[in-house]
C-alpha cells in the first residue's frame, strides 16, 4: 500500500483546500496590517473582524465574547489565569479541575496550587467521565472556577457539559471547558450550555497551526494576556496573524455547516474500527462507546508495547499515535491512562487511532488487518506475553 493511512487527527489535521483558499489573498496580496487605517489594512481588519464572526456563530456566541489566540494552550493559560487573578481579589482560592485534563490546564491550575491555590482534581470513572455529582460535591463557597475539559483528547470521552455549566451557573461560580478537541464534532451553544469560557484551537479542525481562541461570556473582563497593543481589544498585544485567523474563521464556519453529515458517517468508521480490533484476544477499548468523540478509538493491546505497534504500524503506511503528540515521546504512561485506572503495563501497550474525514471503510480493514497481524508478530516475541498466557 503507497498510500499512508494517517490516524493521528487528535494530534493535529491538515489544511484543507476551503480554508487554505480562504487564506491565501493575506498571504500574498493582502498583506495590510489590521491596525493601519488605510484601505490595505482596513481590508485585513474586516477579514479579521469576518473570522470573528465566523468563530462566534458556530458557538452562538457575540463576536465581541471571541478573542484570538496563538493556540489553544494559549487559550487556556489565559482563561485560567485570568479567572484566578480576578477571583482572587474576591478572596476565592479554590479550583476544581479533573485529573485527565490536558497539560496546558494541569500545568497551569499546578503552577497556581504552588502560588497558594487550594486545587481539587476530581476523580474519573473506570469508563472515562466526570460525574456532575462530584463537581456539585467539589464546589466550595471559595471555589473562584470549575474547569472541566469538553472531550478528552487520548479517550475521546464527551463530558457532561451542559449540566456542569447549568450547575456552575446555580452555584454562581465560573466555569471553563477547553473544548478543542469537541469543535467540530459536537454542537456547542455557549449560552444554552451555560459556558462562561471556551478554548478552541485552529489546527484539529483543518486551519493552520499556531492559532487559537478564547471565548470569554459578555460581562466578565480578564485582564490583557499581552501587554502592548490595542489588539483584540487591548487584551493581547501583538499584529494579528491575520492569514491564519481568516482559516480558523473558515474552519469554524465549515465544521459547523458539516457537523450533521460527519458525525454519522466519522461514527460508523469508528465503530467498525474499534469491533474490527476488539477481535483481537486481550485488548480493551479505553473509554465509554458513547458519548464519544466520533473519531477517536484508543485500544489497549495486552502484552505488546505501545511504541513498537506504532513503529510497525508505521513501517506499512499507518500514522496512529500512543497518546497526546504532547507528551509521546515520554516513556511514562500516560496520566490519562492511568486515571481511568489502567495498570502501568496496559497503559504501555495502547494505541490511539483517530480517524480523518477522508477515509473509507477499506482504510479502516486495513488498519484492522495490519494491526492484528503486528500484534501477533510482537505476542510471539514478548516475554510479558508468554507469562500472561501462563496464567
Ligand atoms: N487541549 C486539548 C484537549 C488538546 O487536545 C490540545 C492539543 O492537543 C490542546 C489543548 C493544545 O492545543 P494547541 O496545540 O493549539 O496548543
Amino acid at each position: 500500500m503507497d498510500r499512508v493511512i494517517y490516524v493521528d487527527n487528535a494530534a493535529t489535521t491538515g489544511i484543507s483546500a476551503p480554508v487554505l483558499d480562504a487564506m491565501m489573498p493575506y498571504l500574498t496580496s493582502e498583506y495590510g496590517n489590521p491596525m493601519s487605517i488605510h484601505s490595505v489594512g482596513q481590508r485585513a481588519r474586516a477579514a479579521v473582524e469576518e473570522a470573528r464572526k465566523q468563530t462566534a456563530q458556530a458557538l452562538h456566541a457575540d463576536h465581541t465574547e471571541i478573542f484570538f489566540t496563538g493556540s489553544g494552550t494559549e487559550a487556556d493559560n489565559w482563561a485560567i489565569n485570568g479567572v484566578c487573578e480576578l477571583m482572587a481579589k474576591k478572596g476565592k482560592k479554590h479550583i476544581v479541575t479533573s485529573s485527565f485534563e490536558h497539560h496546558a490546564v494541569l500545568h497551569t491550575v499546578q503552577k497556581l496550587e504552588k502560588q497558594g491555590w487550594q486545587v481539587t482534581y476530581l476523580p474519573v470513572t473506570p469508563d472515562g467521565y466526570i460525574t456532575v455529582e462530584s463537581v456539585a460535591q467539589a464546589i466550595r463557597p471559595d471555589t473562584a472556577l470549575v474547569t472541566i475539559m469538553y472531550a478528552n483528547n487520548e479517550i475521546g470521552t464527551i463530558q457532561p457539559i451542559p449540566e456542569i455549566g447549568r450547575l456552575c451557573k446555580e452555584k454562581g461560580v465560573l466555569f471553563h471547558t477547553d473544548a478543542v478537541q469537541a469543535v467540530g464534532n459536537i454542537h456547542i451553544d455557549v449560552k444554552d450550555q451555560c459556558i462562561d469560557l471556551l478554548s478552541l484551537s485552529g489546527h484539529k479542525i483543518h486551519a493552520p497551526k499556531g492559532v487559537g481562541a478564547l471565548y470569554v461570556r459578555r460581562g466578565l473582563v480578564l485582564k490583557p494576556f499581552i501587554e502592548g497593543g490595542a489588539q483584540e481589544r487591548g487584551r493581547r498585544g501583538g499584529t494579528e496573524n491575520v492569514a491564519s485567523i481568516v482559516g480558523l474563521g473558515k474552519a469554524m464556519e465549515l465544521a459547523e455547516a458539516n457537523i450533521d453529515r460527519r458525525v454519522p458517517r466519522m461514527t460508523a468508521l469508528r465503530d467498525r474500527l474499534i469491533d474490527g480490533l476488539l477481535q483481537i484476544e486481550r485488548t480493551r477499548l479505553n473509554g465509554g462507546r458513547e458519548p464519544r468523540l466520533c473519531f477517536n478509538a484508543n485500544i489497549s493491546f495486552e502484552g505488546v508495547e505501545g511504541e513498537s505497534i506504532l513503529i510497525m504500524l508505521d513501517m506499512k503506511g499507518i500514522c496512529a499515535s500512543s497518546g497526546s503528540a504532547c507528551t509521546s515521546g515520554s516513556l511514562d504512561p500516560s496520566h490519562v491512562l492511568l486515571s481511568i485506572g489502567l495498570p502501568h503495563e496496559i497503559a504501555h501497550g495502547s494505541v490511539r487511532f483517530t480517524l480523518g474525514e477522508d477515509m473509507s471503510e477499506e482504510d479502516v480493514d486495513y488498519i484492522i488487518q495490519t494491526t492484528r497481524e503486528i500484534i501477533v508478530r510482537l505476542r510471539a516475541m514478548s516475554p510479558l506475553w508468554e507469562r500472561i498466557n501462563k496464567q
